[in-house]
Parts: structure tokens; sequence; C-alpha cells
């Protein structure tokens, strides 16, 4: 199989695979426990801290374990609105954040908390001058992705925490994307809390952060004894020593960036050539390295993707969450994508173990696939009505 997914989830590394293992088979006790196996538990949950922190450009006492983004990014925005100044009422979040999360402002807007919308362009680039106009000292918090997930564009982030500083409120950033594909530093990012999931990195499922810095006023949505009060619940321990494993094997995270940039590059250009009608999105913009969001004229995803799995390759419809659905991305709807076109949205995602026979074998295989119903496509007119 070819697995060209890894914005939806990567391969655990072997090394990950190995530390959990071994955690689980040795220092298994509750991290709580005051006798001796406990307190070789809590030195195991002490050594992954210090890894997270070192890699990631933090403190430990910022580094409190979660289960994934997904909990990162509601516990980030529930508790720092929970702790800002009554007069901060208003939350921004960009229109392209994650499904999940953009659930969450949903929920937030329903129960009377002023959600304001930070748009984007055709591009699927963040309008700065549009964030900064609507800033103002009755903003609680910003919350912005690193990278999009579907594009893979990447967002001004430091230039937004810039301007939530300046008006006194709180900057939360989801780089559940960006880390482990791109080099990030939390104290260089102007952020006050950074969401990761460790399975974005090849790291196990069902663990993450959130990277909380020092004294920001927080009020804990799941209180509890653990990670100094801020999340309560017994830590998932061999999770958290398999994200530090998966953290600590990164390598030169620019070189492997330049590598797989190419790949994805080289890839669009042969699709193109092969197939004029290949259409890739936000493809002139700074992108996350592997990803890769086309359209092969007006041809449905399902098709395309169907006759992918006959090739044995793994791709994705625009967000792996709502895949299955018939509704067009979020993201896409926010670039001023029509319906027809979002419809066949496909994302190629490329990851550190990607090859250049990888590409090569989808160059020669899947334009003759395509090339037919892309023939029978132009002669066969619109069933689509017009509005
Ligand atoms: N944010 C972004 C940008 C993501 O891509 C994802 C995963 N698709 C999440 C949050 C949620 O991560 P998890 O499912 O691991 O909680």
């Amino acid at each position: 199989m070819i697995y060209l997914d890894h914005n939806a989830t990567t391969q655990p590394a072997p090394a990950v695979v190995q530390a959990m293992l071994q955690q689980m088979s040795s220092t298994w006790a509750n991290t709580s426990s005051q006798h001796g196996p406990g307190q070789d538990a809590k030195r195991a949950l002490g050594a992954a801290r210090a890894v997270v922190a070192r890699v990631l450009g933090c403190k430990p006492v910022e580094v409190v374990f979660t289960s994934g983004a997904t909990e990162s990014n509601q516990m980030a925005v529930r508790g720092l609105l929970a702790a800002a100044e009554p007069v901060r009422r208003r939350v921004l979040f960009s229109r392209v954040e994650h499904s999940a999360h953009l659930k969450l402002a949903r929920a937030l807007a329903e129960s009377g908390v002023q959600v304001d919308w930070l748009p984007v362009r055709a591009d699927g680039t963040l309008d700065v001058a549009a964030a900064a106009a609507l800033m103002g000292p009755d903003v609680a918090l910003v919350s912005l992705m690193a990278a999009n997930n579907e594009t893979g564009v990447l967002m001004p982030y430091e230039a937004v925490a810039q301007l939530a500083q300046n008006v006194g409120a709180r900057m939360h950033v989801d780089a559940t994307q960006l880390i482990g594909k791109l080099p990030f530093d939390f104290a260089a990012s102007g952020a006050d809390a950074v969401s990761l999931s460790a399975h974005k990195f090849h790291g196990p499922k069902g663990v993450g952060a959130l990277l909380l810095r020092q004294g920001t006023a927080f009020v804990p949505p799941t209180p509890g004894s653990q990670e100094r009060g801020r999340r309560g619940g017994t830590e998932n321990l061999p999770a958290i020593v398999g994200m530090a494993a998966a953290l600590e094997r990164l390598g030169d995270l620019e070189q492997q960036a330049a590598r797989i940039a190419q790949l994805r590059d080289a890839l669009e250009a042969g699709l193109q050539q092969a197939l004029p009608a290949t259409h890739v999105w936000s493809q002139q913009v700074a992108r996350l390295p592997g990803t890769s969001y086309l359209r092969f004229g007006q041809l449905s995803v399902d098709v395309v993707l169907q006759r992918l799995d006959t090739l044995g390759v793994a791709a994705s419809s625009g967000a792996a969450c709502s895949s299955g659905g018939s509704e067009p991305s979020h993201v896409l709807k926010a670039m001023g994508v029509p319906a027809d076109e979002a419809l066949a949205a496909v994302r190629f995602s490329l990851g550190s173990d990607t090859t250049h026979g990888d590409v090569g074998y989808l160059l020669n295989k899947l334009p003759p696939l395509l090339a037919p119903l892309l023939r029978e496509e132009t002669t066969t007119p619109s069933t689509t009505e017009s509005p």
C-alpha cells in the first residue's frame, strides 16, 4: 500500500512502539501512588515531559498532557475564556479551523459568547488586516491553527499573536498539523496555549498536549489533581512515553521538509502535465511540505478515491473526519470555492516515509485511469442547475 494520507494520521514508528511496550511492562503503576513503583512511574512521566519541553521550546511545567488535539483545543478555549476578565466576552476563530473546533465555536455562540470569524482569501491564506480590524479590548482570546489540515496553508500565527497581545487578549494556536512537519518553538511563537496530537508525527493515537504559558490565567475545564491541577485523570503513561519517543526521533525537520516538498511538487507537476484538468488549491502560497489539495476537473472524489484504492493508494477527501459525508469542505467554502468543485476535492498528504518510487508509481498509473473519465466529463453536459 502507498500511504498518502499523513495529515489524517501516521504509522507509529518502531522506536515509539518499543518505548510503549517497555513502559507498559515495567513502570505501569499509578503516577500518583506513594510507593516505589508509583514513584518510578512518576519519574518516567517527568522524563517524557522534559523531552516534550526540550523539543518544543517550552518549560516542563508548561506541558499539560491530554488525550489529543481535540481535547487540547477545547481545554484551551474554555479554560482561557473562563479566566478572562468579565469585559472580555468576544472570541475570534478562523473560519478554517478543524471541524471539531468549529463545533465548539458554535456551541459557545449558542451559549451567548460573541464569536467573530477571521476570514481567509481565495488562496486559503489568512487575511491579517481583517484580523487586525476585529481586535479590541473586549476580545478574550483568538484561536488560530498554525497550518490547515486540508490545504496545508501556513497561517501567520505569530503576527496574529502579536495583534492579540496588543489588545491584552490570549492567543491559542492549534499546531496539530505543523508540529512534526516543520520546526516549532513555543517560546518564540508568542502564543499562550498550543495544541498538538502525537499520532500526526508517528506517535500513538489518543494522546497529545496543551502547552500552556506559565503564569497564564486558566480555569481547568476538567479539574483534578494531576498535571498540577490543570487536567484531572490518571495519565496515559504508555501513550505519553510514546509521544516523547516520537518527538525525540524527529531529526532535521528543515531537511526532511525540503525532500518531501520536492516529491509533492513533482507529483503535482506530473499530474498537471498528464491531466490538464487538474487544479491544485493554494499551490502558490506557503504550505506544509507534503500537502497537495486538488481536483481532477469535477470528477467526484468518490470516483477518484475508488480508482486510487484499486491502485493500492490511500488518500483522502478533504478532512478525513468528515469523509463519508457529501457536504463540501468548510475550508473550500471559506475560500469561495463553488460546491461542485469542492465535492471533487482530493487530498494527498506525503510524509517522511514517502519515496520517489511512490510518486513515480502514482504518476504512471493514475492518469490512464482518470483520462477517459475526464474526456467523458467534458462531452457530457453538466446536470448542475444554475441558482
Ligand atoms: N486540529 C487539526 C488541525 C487536526 O488536523 C486534527 C486531526 N485531524 C485535530 C485538531 C484533532 O486531532 P485529534 O483527532 O488527534 O484529537
